[in-house]
């Protein structure tokens, strides 16, 4: 469903990559704790990258329906190589609706090409769901603008060559007027990182910058200055859709490998398959997992279409994440003690997928945001 000639050959190519240059070094790139920066630049050249944007920004102004096909393909063979390609769509295009066109132009062609990452920096120390309190400074002087503060739980924010900073330029102590965003070089004087231990993605990795002074050209402003949360935040939208299919991707993979397990394996001198104990808590998931994708499809769809898709968006990113983690934990107890070795894959990826129940937002955050389309915000205040 929703798939003409084009997004399925995209499928078949996209696959065919994944499977013989990503999935193999799924482990070995948590071992390693960094992107494979060399993966990134092959997946740009091939066109993997943000394919939604326009042909000066390196991209191929097809649907972002070409982003869902791509990142379940490279979510089936490494989770986390998916992440670079989601950053590359939001980043994209937030750089390329509100980026002066000279800053656009120096950077879009580099981030579709897989040369640069560009990380989005909204969470602050005090909290993230609340994000219209956030409190980073941002002041005029002369041509720059002045970054001082603090952001936290950063994607990659130890090895990005640019971050999405949003901070306060207005005088309001909270509140989303008054809050700018900025794309900042990640190499200006003024600026250090840390790294956290995580429980997974370790190769993306996560952790603050730190903003001492640091002092960015009036031109690396996005939008409109006070607009950020109405103008650029519009593109978490997309990035939610995204992300649900990320996850899937990787639970689609662990079913698919866990159906061939339980038809070759035997117990009490019968396949696991023949137990209905086994094969229909598996065709349960199986159902799950694509009408959870279906979901996610549809608000892709919807916004190729230029149709609302914010409840659609905060749907496929509660959800899909949540099921994709108890399809995954079934896929690797149907494995018995195999499964919970680190010599099969399901342990990874039950931890990957474990941190989008909060990145990008809470569940419980995406419930409020559906629940007030359906209700009104007065009667769902928080
Ligand atoms: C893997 C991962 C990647 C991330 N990547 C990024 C990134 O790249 N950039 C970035 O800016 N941030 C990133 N984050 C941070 C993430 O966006 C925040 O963690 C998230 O928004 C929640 O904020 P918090 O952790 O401060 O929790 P808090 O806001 O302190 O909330 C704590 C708990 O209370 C619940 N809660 C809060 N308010 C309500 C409410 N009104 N109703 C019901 N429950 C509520 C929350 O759901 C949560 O369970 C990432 C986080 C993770 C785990």
């Amino acid at each position: 469903m929703f798939e003409n000639e084009d997004l399925i050959a995209l499928r078949d190519t996209t696959r065919r990559f994944a499977r013989e240059k990503i999935a193999p070094g799924y482990a070995a790139r948590e071992k390693s704790g960094i992107l494979d920066r060399g993966l990134l630049k092959e997946m740009g050249a091939m066109g993997l990258i943000a394919p939604e944007l326009p042909d000066w920004a390196g991209g191929s102004g097809v649907e972002t329906m070409y982003s869902g096909v791509i990142i379940e393909e490279i979510a089936k063979a490494d989770f986390n190589m998916g992440y670079a390609q989601i950053l590359g769509s939001l980043e994209g295009q937030i750089v390329a609706g509100f980026a002066r066109r000279e800053v656009a132009e120096e950077w879009l062609p580099k981030l579709t090409a897989g040369e640069v990452i560009i990380n989005i920096a909204l969470t602050e120390p005090q909290g993230g769901s609340d994000a219209a309190a956030l409190k980073l400074k941002m002041t005029r002087d002369g041509d720059d603008w002045v970054l001082n503060g603090e952001k936290t739980s950063i994607s990659m924010a130890d090895q990005s060559d640019a971050t999405v900073v949003f901070a306060r330029s207005g005088d309001e102590k909270r509140g989303a007027s008054g809050v700018s965003a900025l794309l900042v070089p990640m190499n200006l004087p003024g600026i250090k990182t840390t790294r956290f231990e995580d429980l997974g993605q370790h190769c993306i990795g996560r952790g603050s910058i730190f903003f001492d002074n640091v002092r960015v050209p009036r031109n690396m402003l996005l939008g409109d200055e006070g607009q950020a949360f109405r103008q650029v935040m519009q593109g978490f939208d997309f990035s939610r859709a995204l992300i649900g299919l990320q996850c899937l991707g990787t639970a689609r993979q662990s079913l698919d490998e866990t159906w061939v397990f339980v038809k070759e394996r035997e117990a009490f001198g019968q396949p696991l398959s023949a137990f209905q104990g086994v094969s229909h808590r598996l065709a349960e998931f199986d159902t799950k997992v694509e009408a959870a994708r279906l979901l996610c499809l549809q608000a892709l769809w919807l916004k190729d279409q230029g149709r609302p898709h914010t409840t659609e968006a905060a749907m496929s990113k509660w959800w899909p994440p949540l099921l994709a983690y108890e399809t995954i934990h079934a896929c690797l107890l149907m494995h018995g003690h195999s499964g919970y070795s680190r010599d099969l894959p399901f342990e990874q990826r039950l931890r990957d997928v474990l941190g989008l129940q909060i990145g990008d937002g809470t569940s419980q955050i995406m419930k409020t945001v559906i629940a007030r389309s359906r209700v009104g915000r007065e009667f769902v205040p928080y």
